[in-house]
């Protein structure tokens, strides 16, 4: 790359002093060396973010090096899992400096607050794209997988459905929203915050979990595939924000329930629990992230039935998002 050289591009933007003493290796060498905890397993996961699918050209770079971490730390949550390590892979058309100097600063942002380590990578010259490998550490046995949902077994999400699909509707002026609305929404679209506490927190405690990637509909109906069982959810007690509130009950009401239920990129986790373990649950709720009871799972396998707010099932559940659709 230009000027500065794939290397030195690498030592100068990617290579970062470590603090991690499991990190045996960090980059530099061929490959990067760990040590997993004691007891622990690895829990490995990979999210790739391509420009004009999943970012429009001349997206803000800082908001993409956040997202691209941010993504894959939603997916050790729906495991339980206590992110550690992260590779990178990308390529760029250009060597741009302030390009990646911005990237990174989302990047790097988001992996201290986390404690992530970055231990490698690849870097190439081409489209725009970014690839991002992490993996984590989870007591063994106790990862939070799709199946294990029981008849009877509360379903829950955290924080808001939503708000990143009535975001980008308004970005590409499908609808319209106050500035206080589309900044609030804007930051759910550009900068997710993973719920990695909360997913630890469940450990022992759900049945089953999975990150709200591709929207409600779809990635509840994962578990119940993976679980071998059904639910019953109801729109109402769906949790959203005032603003997609607003759009619910007014002219725009259909489109409102597509983004609320099938919208995607909302990086909200929805796990299953036994009733008996309601109280625990609630009390891993908070001002910050709260965590609401939207349904129950039935023994009606693989149904997803959704009653609208008096009560009657929707004819059809909005689907969710599927790139291969
Ligand atoms: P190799 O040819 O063995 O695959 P590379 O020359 O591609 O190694 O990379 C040299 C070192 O830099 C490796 O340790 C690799 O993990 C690391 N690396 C390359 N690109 C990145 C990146 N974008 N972020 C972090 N580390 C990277
Ligand atoms: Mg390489």
């Amino acid at each position: 790359m230009a000027q500065l050289g794939e290397f030195g591009l690498i030592e100068r933007f990617f290579d970062r002093p470590l603090r991690d003493r499991n990190v045996a290796l960090g980059i530099g060498d061929d490959a990067a060396i760990v040590q997993v905890a004691p007891g622990c397993e690895l829990v490995l996961a990979v999210d790739m973010m391509v420009e004009s699918r999943h970012f429009l050209p001349g997206a803000d770079p800082r908001s993409l090096g956040h997202k691209i971490l941010a993504v894959n730390l939603s997916d050790m949550a729906a495991m339980g899992a206590r992110p550690r390590w992260a590779l990178l892979a990308g390529a760029l058309p250009a060597f741009d400096e302030s390009w990646l100097d911005e990237f990174t600063q989302g990047l790097f942002g988001l992996a201290e607050a986390h404690g992530v380590a970055l231990i490698g990578g690849d870097t190439t010259r081409g489209p725009r794209n970014v690839c991002l490998t992490i993996a984590g550490e989870v007591p063994a046995g106790e990862a939070i997988r799709r199946a294990g949902a029981k008849p009877g077994d509360d379903v829950w999400v955290s924080g808001t459905l939503g708000d990143a699909m009535l975001a980008l509707a308004a970005l590409q002026g499908r609808t319209v929203l106050d500035d206080a609305a589309m900044s609030s929404a804007r930051r759910r679209l550009d900068w997710p915050a993973p719920r990695v506490a909360l997913g630890q927190s469940l450990r022992g405690i759900a049945s089953a979990m999975l990150d709200v990637s591709d929207g409600l509909s779809g990635d509840l109906a994962h578990i119940l595939d993976a679980s071998g069982v059904g639910a019953i959810v109801e729109v109402a007690k769906v949790p959203r924000s005032a603003a997609l509130n607003a759009k619910l009950a007014g002219a725009e009401r259909d489109v409102a329930l597509e983004w609320l239920l099938a919208g995607g990129d909302d990086y909200e986790l929805c796990f299953t629990a036994p009733p008996a373990r309601r109280d625990e649950v609630i009390a891993l709720s908070n001002a910050e992230i709260g965590l609401s009871l939207i349904g129950t799972v039935t023994s009606d396998a693989k149904q997803l039935v959704v009653l609208d707010e008096s009560g009657t099932p929707l004819p059809s559940v909005p689907r969710a998002f599927d790139h291969f659709a």
